[in-house]
């Protein structure tokens, strides 16, 4: 398990519906205290349009895709036992937010000293995960909370490095390149991965199931994600400081399954 001690909270940041419960999902279940789950682009946005991406998972506009989206996300969160936060901000594909006003304001409502706070790593090229990265640790900085990154799903497993301890010591130059702004800013004290046993994966299998609406289109290239000896049955996570120090080497640390 993660964490400094037993945490009285925890708090997973997730830049879409899906993305907190299939990169952490296993670790979420399993951590023993209140978990939310705060979407940061949980917003409708104007009727009318539809991106390319919300027509492929079979809606007309993307009002439509988020109003299902919200049901799915609260079914998931559901499943494990988890305190959905929606805010306002639609996908950034329907235009970026000029500031994330509303995630500081949420960060400072719920995170306590006590608080472990998971945080999307932004090892992908989207924008939105790297905006809720660097807003979320620009609004943690002066917290004493246990702020930890993931590795973002299904990205992550796309990796050659994926599942080994390359992929905790960033030998992924694209993730390095990626990761960079939060690394040099905060350094990463301890990498840590997590590897699901057979009934955390399945609590975590029946969570991501939910965000039916996004599977098929994932799967196109994301390949096998949902099988058990997939992708994602693989947690990454890396401990991060709560205020700006100097970069530091990773220390390769390997844990295998709880
Ligand atoms: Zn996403």
């Amino acid at each position: 398990m993660i964490g400094r001690n037993a945490p009285g909270r925890v708090v997973a940041l997730s830049p879409h519906f899906d993305d907190a419960l299939m990169s952490v999902g296993g670790l979420l279940a399993a951590l023993d205290a209140p978990v939310t789950v705060v979407t940061v682009h949980g917003g409708v946005p104007p009727d009318g349009t539809a991106s390319e991406w919300d027509r492929l998972c079979g809606f007309a506009s993307g009002a439509e895709a988020a109003r299902a989206r919200a049901l799915e996300d609260r079914r998931a969160c559901g499943v494990i036992g988890a305190d959905p936060v929606h805010l306002a901000y639609p996908d950034g594909i329907y235009g970026a937010p000029s500031s994330l006003d509303a995630l500081t304001e949420v960060i400072e409502r719920l995170v306590t000293e006590d608080a472990l706070v998971l945080v999307p790593a932004a090892v992908c090229r989207h924008a939105d995960h790297h905006r809720t990265r660097d807003a979320a640790l620009a609004a943690l900085a002066g917290l004493d909370a246990d702020v930890w990154l993931y590795a973002d799903q299904p990205y992550a497993g796309r990796s050659r490095h994926w599942g080994g301890p390359g992929a905790e010591s960033l030998a992924d130059d694209v993730w390095r390149d990626r990761m960079a702004p939060a690394v040099t800013r905060f350094g990463l004290a301890e990498a840590r991965t997590v590897r699901l046993t057979a009934r955390d994966w399945a609590v975590k299998h029946r969570a991501v199931l939910a965000y039916a609406s996004q599977l098929v289109p994932l799967a196109t290239y994301a390949g096998h994600f949902l099988a058990f000896e997939g992708p994602l049955n693989t947690e990454l996570v890396w401990r991060v400081g709560a205020r700006p120090v100097a970069a530091r080497p990773v220390r390769e640390e390997r844990t295998e399954a709880r």
